[in-house]
């Protein structure tokens, strides 16, 4: 889909990227805490390490809507992803136990809710990356 907004790719969030070409769902783990960070940074927000203790994991996909919005007119000038069609924007909860902003996308809008299944599903960038959305399951 032509028009979404590409992601940057920082020096923290490259091994992320890279695993997005292949479908694979990565995400950050403190082996400190023994607890998941999202999004990836270069300390563990939760117990505040620092490096040699953050490591990455390949996610099972699997999550939980916890919150979800329908965007019914998607702002004049910025991303026009969605074609002008509502799209949902919402949080889910990864069985990983890190939440992420993403699209729940291949279903109509209206019937995503909060702990409504969903499984990873993944959108081309021009640059051979892919963006992590969902869907359910
Ligand atoms: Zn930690």
């Amino acid at each position: 889909m032509a028009g979404r907004l590409e992601p940057p790719q920082g020096a923290e969030s490259a091994p992320f990227w890279e695993a997005t070409r292949g479908g694979t769902l990565l995400i950050q783990w403190c082996s400190a805490c023994n607890r998941g960070i999202f999004y990836p940074r270069s300390f563990c927000p939760h117990c505040l390490a620092m490096d040699g203790v953050l490591e990455w994991r390949t996610a099972s996909g699997r999550a939980t809507v916890y919150a979800a919005s329908v965007e019914h007119k998607p702002a004049a000038g910025g991303s026009t992803f969605s074609d002008g069609q509502p799209y949902v924007v919402a949080l889910v909860d990864l069985e990983e136990g890190v939440r992420m902003m993403t699209n729940v996308v291949g279903c109509t809008p209206e019937d995503v809710h909060p702990g409504q299944a969903v499984t990873v599903t993944w959108e081309p960038l021009s640059d051979g990356r892919q963006l992590p959305l969902f869907t359910p399951s």
